[in-house]
């Protein structure tokens, strides 16, 4: 059998009866702990087949069907037979899961809730330009990061999402908005920049990335689907060795000090490993530039001195910068730097050479703007609540 249908069954405590058996006949224990298959991608759905004694080729008919056509009743999917369909209800399922909340910004961003099985949910966020839409995606319930500019952080964390359930915010949000993969393509990039630090959860990133990216998928073009990292270095290297995807990092100073206090994790991996681990992602398969996203905190990290330290250190690797506007939450001890002091940041990286972006706050009359996110987490670390008695101690 392979392996990973053995590690599925593991996770869900499946009991394949005769799994490989000559007749065909598959029963589970456990009608709640069927496979999800939309946790597998292409070699995991063959994978799967092929473990039930069945063809390979059966992955391509389902992924056309979910996919392609949105059908998700396993009954409808007549190409696969009556016998295989009743087998595979028997074992497997394509559970969803559900849009809790919409909420629609005045500027046409939208943002959904998104509830899985046990009660928590995370934000999806649309947000729509002249010439393309962006869909923001989460990979976490929660932050385990603590990065001390960012809402999601003070959430606490809970837990990973599976591939099904990464995947699945991307399903339900091409099908609110009447996204058609040879039409109007409604979503056109995709960022895996909504709750949760990504790389942490490589394990199911990576086979929601394949199945966003394979033409048996969503089709998108590996430039369109980026992942963003707060700069998890050996993370960076498995993902250059598994996908050919877009990658952001969230540099947010040029100098480890001020980094260490905005990112926690930069005093594990430090700005030097940060930016090797750049250059070696870009250096061979992926010929292209890292994008740096660099959130502008007043008297923080906004200094031209800042300015121009970050030039010398982008230098180094075929890089563009994002700036992003500080979006305040409550509690927050920061403050977005002035719109001066931006532009002046902005022009010393530009005359250095480089390319910056200011980029614009979208859907803040709806919390839905970068670390704005909080979804419903059943937070498994009590920082959450640390954080509510600091806050109650420190307002009068
Ligand atoms: N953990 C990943 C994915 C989250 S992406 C990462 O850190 O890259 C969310 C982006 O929004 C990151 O660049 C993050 O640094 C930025 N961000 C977080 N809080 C913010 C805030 N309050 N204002 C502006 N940007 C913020």
């Amino acid at each position: 059998m392979a392996p990973m249908l053995r590690k599925l069954q593991k996770q869900r405590s499946l009991t394949f009866l005769a799994a490989n058996n000559t007749n065909n006949k598959v029963a589970v224990s456990d009608a709640t702990s069927r496979v999800n298959l939309l946790d597998l991608d292409e070699a995991g759905l063959r994978a799967f087949f092929e473990s039930i004694g069945e063809k390979p080729f059966r992955a391509q008919q389902i992924l056309k069907w979910v996919y392609h056509h949105a059908q998700t009743d396993i009954q409808a999917m007549t190409d696969l037979g009556i016998a295989l369909r009743q087998k595979l209800e028997s074992i497997a399922e394509i559970r969803l899961p559900e849009i809790i909340q919409e909420q629609r910004s005045t500027d046409g961003t939208i943002k959904w809730l998104i509830g899985f099985r046990g009660g928590n949910a995370v934000e999806t966020v649309y947000i729509p330009e002249p010439k393309r839409g962006t869909l923001c995606v989460s990979s976490q319930v929660g932050c385990a990061l603590n990065c001390s500019f960012c809402s999601t952080g003070a959430q606490g964390f809970a837990r990973n999402l599976t591939c099904g359930e990464i995947i699945g915010q991307v399903w339900l949000a091409a099908q609110a908005l009447g996204h058609e993969r040879n039409g109007e393509r409604r979503i056109t990039n995709i960022v895996m920049m909504g709750m949760g630090e990504p790389l942490l959860n490589i394990d199911a990133v990576v086979p929601a990335m394949s199945l966003m990216r394979s033409d048996l998928g969503f089709g998108f073009a590996a430039k369109r689907v980026t992942l963003s990292t707060a700069g998890l270095v050996p993370g960076i290297y498995r993902l250059r060795d598994s996908i050919d995807v877009a990658l952001a990092v969230s540099l947010h100073a040029p100098v480890d000090d001020v980094r260490t206090e905005l990112v926690p994790l930069n005093r594990k991996y430090p700005i030097a490993e940060l930016m090797q681990a750049c250059r070696d992602y870009v250096s061979e398969k992926h010929k292209r530039s890292v994008t740096f996203e660099y959130t502008m905190i007043d008297g923080v990290n906004d200094h031209p001195e800042h300015a121009r330290k970050l030039v010398k250190l982008l230098r180094t690797v075929p890089s563009k910068l994002n700036l992003i506007p500080f979006n305040p939450f409550p509690g927050t001890k920061y403050r977005c730097s002035s719109q001066e002091r931006i532009t002046q940041f902005q022009q010393i990286i530009m005359k250095g050479g480089l390319i910056a972006m200011v980029r614009k706050t979208r859907g803040e009359d709806i919390d839905a703007a970068c670390g704005q996110l909080v979804g419903k987490v059943q937070d498994r670390t009590k920082r959450s609540e640390r954080i509510k008695l600091q806050m109650a101690e420190t307002t009068p």
